[in-house]
């Protein structure tokens, strides 16, 4: 059969070079001897206009009244804390726009190698004290705000967090930004402009989950710069057909079309004019209505086409380490990348660069395996559109991208049905059996025979239907592939990607441990600790937000009582202004002279909130137990849990409810609600982490030995001087070594035990009350009615009672055990508070600075290109 299709029709129409010129009389003219003549001789005048604005207060006022009464079109006289914070935004952009323009104009003239960071969710929380901080302009705001009759903190409330995110991996992605442009490394982000972030969070009276969209969008968005210019079709469904000139290329044609609009979000580095992109895709209809139904009086097929486009940035799913397989969701995935990357092709051929050196220019970071269409969609360009022969194109290919694997649970191990990709991607399907079929011959001919190894590395799980695995695919299509945490690292080599070790060799597997900005989780959300810590190492944060390991000279005021006093009235105004959080939002009263003990993150099984509430339950007994006199021994302890179930999970969701009718039983008790409360605090997002975190005394990160790949909300405690009590799983351990142990409170079964305990409870189950009776009796507690109608609750005890997968009456006892020593522990003030300086002193290591060097330096081979002051 021969093909019908023209070789030169194929590739993307060209697109209408626009015409530019220079704004007349802007720039100098430079004459032959090299001097520069200014328009009109007004050298001064245009060369500010050009690079800066006034940052002192009398023209930051002007600059927000200016904002006030054009931007917004308001009146003076008529302003609420909405608009003062709109306005102050505004001029705040400006500041970013200016310095975000000469960084681009500097990495456009430089032409360096540039990294692109491929995140199908970033968590950026709130934007605006985090951009004051970074210009280096907080004080000269809050006083301009102050000036013009508005608080600062009523001002910064105003804003919506940007919730582009379930959870760590879109948070370690803003946290990425933030310490890329702090570093002054050419980095981008890109990802999608979801119309609807994470869900907002609601709680029923009866203690369930409700999910209600959040409508980030509603109110202006000052951060965002649309570019409406900036646009790329991308095609889904169709056919493809390949050629047959023996070119080894295809056709790809029919389907649907639709355009990518690109957004900018600027990411300013902190103490320097470095600012870089987060570039967002958002999807729109690439023509308004296909006429021809319109004249066919179809107008509801003539809209159809529009509403489908726009459908695949409408919202963010919600699931957090599990996949769905449903068909938006890889339209999602292929949008996105498709676009990127022929947002990333264009910039590079800018440069006038051969194809064939790309990867000298391009490194592109695959966060997850979420974005890995764009190894065959790359493939299908080189060869389809730029007509390079395959091995050049696999050889360019497989030295551009760079793989993160975040977990290896196998519910979240992405699979795609071949059935749907070939229906959604035709071209891609076929290239990817392409791959499959050269690499399992390379496989083949290293292990003759061995169809055992064939099977299980294959591309292809075989299967009804049969699917693709994406993060084989990841794998073999990238240079280097890492875990996020040492003992994350080492599973990933022994366990999902043995094979793969084995047949590539061990270099090309490594680790990076993840970090967090200390700009955010630590001078903006605990400002008062920012400022002693300061005073006491006689540096301005300037310097020791950007080297974290400056944080080791804090070590001998460790033994300093005037300055432990300090540190501990940080911490004890840190658990007031949470209280005064919870008392407006919630109306509760908050014991503030209570130990605080946070647990915060996502519902789920692994994460054991579970072992949590049965462990509040437990000790709720024991009080309940004790004699009047004995419980006044006691320390008052406080409870607080925050974090979203997926909205399918109904374990988990069973989970909240749980706690939340733990609550109000036990916060009602007359007999031990002066020495046990406990919290549900809804709709946990970065804002309530930045409150909450820097309040706790302890935190738990108490997830079953393995599961955890890294964890970052253990640093951000133990950054803010919070204890942490945990499993030896993910980043605790690296955080043990760091702070010392004697300053970590472990308990718990390790790793190498967990298989063969989940093997000894399928087939030599122990009964709970033999095996672990403080459990079963808190068990039986929540069954015979004491938090409500037990039978309720019969599914979410069933999981423990059988099969146990998470092993919480393995790890009861002991856990139990780690809360009593840290009862003694805080006995002893002094040396608590000895052990909360030496943690914060020691946490040096988690900056994400140090993560994204690593990056930088082991991966992209990515040089620094600064912006000149
Ligand atoms: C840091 C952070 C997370 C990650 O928390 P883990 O406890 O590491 O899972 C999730 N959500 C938000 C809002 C965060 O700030």
């Amino acid at each position: 059969m021969t093909s019908t299709i023209d070789p030169k029709s194929i590739g993307k129409p060209s697109r209408p070079r626009r015409h530019v010129r220079t704004l007349t009389g802007y720039l100098p003219e430079v004459d032959e001897s090299g001097k520069e003549k200014w328009p009109r001789g007004e050298e001064k005048v245009w060369k500010e206009a050009m690079r800066n604005l006034d940052n002192d207060v009398p023209s930051i006022e002007r600059s927000v009244v200016n904002h006030v009464q054009t931007s917004l079109a308001r009146q003076a006289y008529n302003l609420d804390d909405t608009g003062a914070y709109q306005a102050a935004a505004l001029s705040v952009r400006d500041n970013l726009i200016l310095n975000w323009n000469e960084t681009q104009l500097l990495y456009t003239k430089k032409s360096p190698k540039r990294a692109y960071y491929l995140s199908l969710e970033f968590l950026m929380g709130r934007t605006l004290d985090n951009a004051l901080l970074n210009l280096g302009l907080k004080d000269q705001y809050n006083e301009s705000v102050k000036h013009l009759g508005f608080s600062m903190e009523d001002i910064l409330e105003q804003e919506r967090d940007a919730a582009l995110g379930n959870g760590g991996l879109g948070r370690l992605a803003a946290c990425y930004l933030d310490s890329s442009a702090s570093q002054e490394l050419p980095v981008w982000g890109y990802g999608l402009r979801y119309q609807y972030g994470i869900f907002q969070q609601l709680i029923s009276p009866e203690g369930q989950q409700l999910e209600a969209p959040d409508p980030w969008l509603q109110n202006q968005n000052p951060w965002e710069l649309p570019r409406l210019d900036v646009t790329y079709e991308i095609r889904f469904y169709g056919n493809a057909e390949r050629l047959q000139d023996g070119s080894g290329r295809a056709a790809w044609h029919g389907g649907q079309e639709v355009l990518a609009v690109a957004y900018d979000v600027m990411i300013p580095g902190c103490y320097t004019k470095n600012t870089n992109n987060l570039r967002l895709w958002e999807s729109k209809p690439k023509r308004g209505f296909d006429l021809n139904s319109f004249n066919a009086g179809d107008y509801e097929r003539a809209v159809e086409s529009s509403n489908s486009a726009a459908a695949i940035t409408s919202v963010l799913y919600p699931n957090d380490h599990t996949t769905f397989g449903k068909e938006l969701r890889l339209k999602q995935q292929y949008f996105w990348t498709a676009a990127s990357l022929q947002d990333i092709l264009r910039r590079f051929k800018n440069t006038g660069k051969t194809i064939t050196d790309f990867p000298d220019f391009v490194s592109i970071q695959l966060n997850d395996t979420h974005p890995t269409l764009a190894i065959p969609e790359l493939m299908r360009i080189l060869i389809d559109e730029e007509e390079v022969q395959w091995d050049m194109a696999w050889h360019i290919v497989t030295r551009t991208f760079f793989y993160t694997n975040h977990t290896v649970l196998p519910e979240a191990l992405e699979k795609w049905p071949v059935p749907l990709m070939e229906h959604l991607l035709p071209r891609h399907m076929q290239i990817i059996y392409d791959i499959n079929m050269i690499f399992l011959q390379a496989v083949e001919k290293k292990y003759p025979g061995d169809r055992d190894r064939l099977g299980r590395m294959s591309l292809i799980e075989e299967g009804f239907p049969k699917q693709v695995r994406m993060a084989f695919l990841a794998c073999i299509g990238s240079r280097k592939v890492n875990g996020v945490a040492e003992l994350h690292s080492e599973l990933v080599r022994t366990t999902i990607l043995k094979d793969f070790v084995e047949f590539e060799g061990i270099s090309k597997f490594g680790n990076v441990t993840n970090g967090i900005t200390p700009r955010r989780w630590l001078d903006q959300c605990n400002p008062e600790l920012s400022a002693l810590i300061s005073k006491t190492l006689k540096l301005e944060k300037s310097v020791w937000l950007k080297d974290l390991y400056k944080l080791k000279d804090l070590l001998p005021y460790a033994d300093d009582a005037e300055f432990r006093k300090q540190w501990v009235a940080v911490k004890q105004h840190n658990k007031e202004r949470l209280a005064r959080h919870v008392k407006t939002t919630l109306g509760f009263e908050v014991n503030t002279n209570a130990m605080f003990d946070v647990q915060i993150k996502r519902l789920h099984e692994y994460k054991r909130q579970n072992l949590n509430i049965f462990g509040v339950i437990h000790r709720y007994l024991t009080i309940k137990n004790m004699a009047p006199e004995e419980r006044k021994k006691l320390n008052p302890r406080v409870v607080f849990f925050a974090g979203k179930a997926a909205p399918g999970y109904w374990i988990a969701k069973l989970t909240i409810r749980l706690i939340v009718n733990v609550a109000r039983v036990i916060n009602a008790d007359p007999d031990t609600k002066d020495y046990l409360s406990l919290y549900f605090l809804p709709d946990y997002s970065v804002s309530l982490a930045e409150v909450l975190i820097p309040a706790s005394d302890i935190s738990q990160h108490i997830s079953t030995a393995g599961t955890e790949a890294s964890g970052t909300s253990n640093m951000k405690f133990c950054l803010n001087g919070g204890l942490l009590v945990g499993t030896v799983d993910g980043a605790n351990i690296e955080i043990a070594e760091e702070v010392g142990e004697t300053n970590v409170f472990f308990f718990g079964h390790l790793a190498p035990a967990v298989e063969e305990l989940r093997y000894q409870h399928v087939y030599h189950p122990v009964p709970i009350e033999e095996k672990c009776p403080a459990l079963a009796n808190v068990l039986n507690q929540v069954s015979s009615g004491v938090f409500g109608d037990g039978g309720v609750y019969e599914p979410l005890l069933n999981t423990i009672r059988q099969g146990d997968y998470y092993l919480l009456s393995d790890d009861f006892d002991s856990y139990i055990a780690a809360l009593d020593m840290v009862d003694k522990a805080y006995l002893d003030k002094t040396e608590w508070v000895k052990k909360s300086i030496r943690t914060t002193a020691n946490m040096g290591k988690f900056s994400s600075d140090r993560a994204i060097n690593e990056y930088a330096e082991s991966y992209w081979n990515l040089e620094s290109v600064k912006v000149p002051n």
